[in-house]
């Protein structure tokens, strides 16, 4: 079975910008970005990012503002600033080296099981596992297990069968973890699983058993979303316009028009409403005209200039600057 999976994966992989060379910054960079992220999505993002912040030392040295002005439309911003502390860490404390065992990279700020497994693996070749939900899905369905998804059991059977085989194989160890996250990523998908062109269908007891793969596992119950209404005032000025950088919740430090609650002077009509999810919260912003532009005159700046939340990117595309003047959203886009 190892033979069969790593020679499709030889044979199939995805070419992704930060395969092949091996280069730890890129790794570690690409494992962070693609937490929560799709592949397609990633590529473009990874790509300007390393066109930028070439190496830890440059990334270490860029301020926070820039470096989350990168990051902007990924979404998950807590990762960027953790990529950010985690560079200056390593510059002051390594001499801008990376480290090369899981247990070092574990002392990184947001750095966890899974990036630290798949840097020292991939990177550096340490013969250990890397499970994330795609290895979670093969092993479920191989074995059958009925474990539900999140379920701490599933990880840990993952893991334990996982490292096993990286034990009794002779390939790179970095090979296997990412034949098998391939092969859960494009072959053994959630839903529709190509059972017919799976390198490793006889070893699959789900597969031969002739049982629906899909039953493995067992889905996780999904958290219940919160509703959230927010007013926000929209205030501008020769193509210029009011932004406050957040400072409490999520997305801190992006930039947000002011709140109702920070605006000081008066507000006139409802403009438009913006609906955008975050986590677990189903946000409805109301975006209302500024009826007194001077209040704030401090605060008024080009938006490309600053980080904006995916929600005020959402807001901006509908108001774009035409003669150096925002339009408002017209009727059917409000
Ligand atoms: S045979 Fe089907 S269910 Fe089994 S590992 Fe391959 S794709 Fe997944």
């Amino acid at each position: 079975m190892q033979s069969k999976l790593l020679t499709w994966f030889e044979q199939q992989r995805r070419d992704l910008p930060w395969r092949g060379e091996r280069n730890p910054y890129a790794v570690w960079v690409s494992e962070i970005m693609l937490q929560q992220t799709q592949v397609e999505t990633v590529i473009p993002f990874f790509e300007r990012w390393m066109s930028r912040f070439p190496d830890v030392t440059a990334l270490a040295q860029a301020s926070e503002s820039e470096v989350l002005q990168h990051w902007s439309g990924l979404g998950y911003y807590r990762r960027a600033r953790y990529l950010h502390q985690a560079a200056k860490y390593f510059v002051d404390t390594h001499h801008a080296q990376l480290p090369c065992t899981q247990s070092e990279w574990l002392n990184a700020p947001g750095v966890g099981a899974y990036t630290s497994a798949a840097i020292a693996s991939i990177a550096f070749g340490e013969r250990v596992a890397v499970v994330d939900g795609n290895v979670k899905r093969v092993v479920a369905r191989l074995q059958r297990l009925k474990f539900v998804m999140n379920d701490r059991a599933l990880h840990v059977a993952a893991e334990q069968w996982s490292q096993q085989q990286i034990e009794s194989a002779s390939c790179a160890a970095g090979d296997w973890n990412e034949a098998l996250m391939e092969l859960g990523a494009t072959v053994c998908r959630p839903r529709l699983p190509l059972c017919e062109v799976c390198p490793i269908n006889e070893s699959c007891q789900a597969h031969q058993e002739g049982d629906e793969p899909t039953a493995y596992p067992l889905p996780a119950k999904r958290k219940a979303f919160k509703k959230m209404e927010i007013d926000y005032v929209w205030a501008t000025r020769e193509g210029q316009c009011v932004l406050l950088p957040r400072n409490q919740g999520w997305n801190l430090g992006l930039y947000e028009s002011p709140t109702r609650e920070q605006w000081q002077g008066e507000v006139g009509e409802l403009l438009g409403v913006v609906s955008h999810t975050i986590t677990h919260h189903k946000i409805s912003a109301r975006f209302f005209a500024a009826a007194d532009l001077d209040e704030h005159r401090q605060h008024y700046c080009d938006p490309s200039s600053v980080p904006l939340s995916g929600l005020m990117r959402k807001w901006l595309a509908r108001c774009p600057v035409s003669d150096g003047i925002f339009e408002l959203p017209t009727a059917s886009m409000r």
